[in-house]
């Protein structure tokens, strides 16, 4: 049968933004003879995340996650529906995910790496288990409940940067649920702005390409700052933590800011800022998703109730089409998404 795929092209270099032509779409042939254990998929979307631009490079500087090859199918998460099964696990028909979904119309896996899933999770929206349902949702939730000290009736006060993003957009909800009185979103248009006081429940937001941060920070945090979620690094975070009170706790999520620079991860912090977290007593540890997968079927259960019941309200931004893999991922790396970028490869 034919299918579309996506491979990597060209590196952008360690230092330097990703465009569109670092992708190619090609046609090509695949023989679907399934050998005992694997899975014809048809792919119905697929994610663009931020990591991904470490596997542009010849070498990704950490160790969970492994360099795409040029000329090779680019992959990541995906959620697709069995067309033929030779696994006694997975039946035809059945919606299944995966981390590793190559960016192809079809594709044969093996069934040992999908996941089941249940489209009543999701009241049948699947671009969710990519998102709020999925690992963002699972990030934002788990990175405060690990590290976000977030207690109700404390009367604390919570900044997310990247706020209107993929994790962002979900962290601020929760940090409101889970007893925040304050919660102050960081992102980069008035747009983005609206949708997060009106649509999100966010107190107050800040647009850092056209306010000055600083004062506005000053003026919607009269308390000062109690936790901080990180999805950006450098200068917003370092005015962030400025900001921050004694004994604070910020959620290092993300850098995004830095992704495109030869900097290793997390980046390192000036000396001025060390100095801060050491004399406020300012917890800042490394969060990483992948290390609390044990908690992830409960989060799970509780991230579709919470979008179920309304509580938790979802953005997303669609595009169609695998030719546009490489224009999605580039606009999302420059905040051309509200909520999770998705890709909607086949209905
Ligand atoms: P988003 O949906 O938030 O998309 C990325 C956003 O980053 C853009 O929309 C853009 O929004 C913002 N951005 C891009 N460049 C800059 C910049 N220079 N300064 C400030 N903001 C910028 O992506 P995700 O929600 O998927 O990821 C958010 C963060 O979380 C990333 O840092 C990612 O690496 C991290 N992450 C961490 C995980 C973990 O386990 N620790 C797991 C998953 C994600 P804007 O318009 O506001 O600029």
């Amino acid at each position: 049968m034919q299918v579309q795929r996506v491979v990597l092209n060209s590196r952008p270099g360690k230092n330097g933004a990703p465009v569109p032509e670092n992708f190619r779409v090609e046609e090509t042939t695949l023989v679907p003879d399934l050998k005992d254990g694997e899975v014809l998929v048809r792919t119905l979307c697929l994610s663009v995340d931020p990591y991904m631009r470490c596997r542009m490079n010849e070498d990704t500087g950490v160790d969970y996650v492994a360099p795409w090859q040029l000329s090779e199918s680019v992959d990541g998460g995906g959620v697709g529906v069995v067309e033929s099964s030779r696994c006694t696990t997975c039946s035809e028909g059945g919606v299944v995910t995966a981390f590793n979904w190559p960016w192809q119309t079809y594709a044969v896996m093996k069934g040992s790496v999908l996941q089941k899933v249940d489209p009543q999770l999701v009241d049948g929206h699947l671009s969710y288990l990519l998102g709020a349902v999925g690992m963002t949702g699972l990030t934002a939730l788990l990175g405060i409940r690990e590290k976000g000290n977030v207690i109700q009736g404390a009367n604390q006060t919570m900044v997310v940067s990247g706020a209107a993003g993929a994790c962002g957009s979900i962290a601020g909800q929760f940090g409101r649920l889970d007893g925040c009185v304050r919660v102050v979103g960081i992102c980069g248009s008035d747009e983005k702005c609206r949708a997060l006081v009106d649509d999100l429940g966010f107190s107050a937001a800040i647009n850092y390409r056209q306010e000055d941060v600083p004062t506005r920070l000053k003026d919607h945090c009269p308390d000062g700052i109690d936790v901080y979620f990180d999805n950006v690094g450098g200068a917003i975070s370092d005015t962030v933590i400025a900001q921050m009170n004694k004994d604070g706790h910020v959620i290092l999520c993300g850098q995004i800011s830095q992704y495109n620079k030869d900097v290793p991860y997390p980046p390192p912090l000036s000396e001025e800022i060390h100095e801060t977290l050491r004399r406020k007593n300012i917890t800042r540890e490394r969060f990483m998703v992948l290390n609390y997968m044990h908690k992830a079927e409960a989060a799970l259960c509780e991230l579709s109730q919470r979008v179920k019941s309304g509580q938790i309200n979802v953005l997303e931004t669609v595009v169609n089409g695998i030719e546009n893999m490489g224009d999605a991922f580039c606009s999302m790396m420059k905040g051309g998404n509200i909520g999770k970028q998705i890709i909607k490869i086949s209905e």
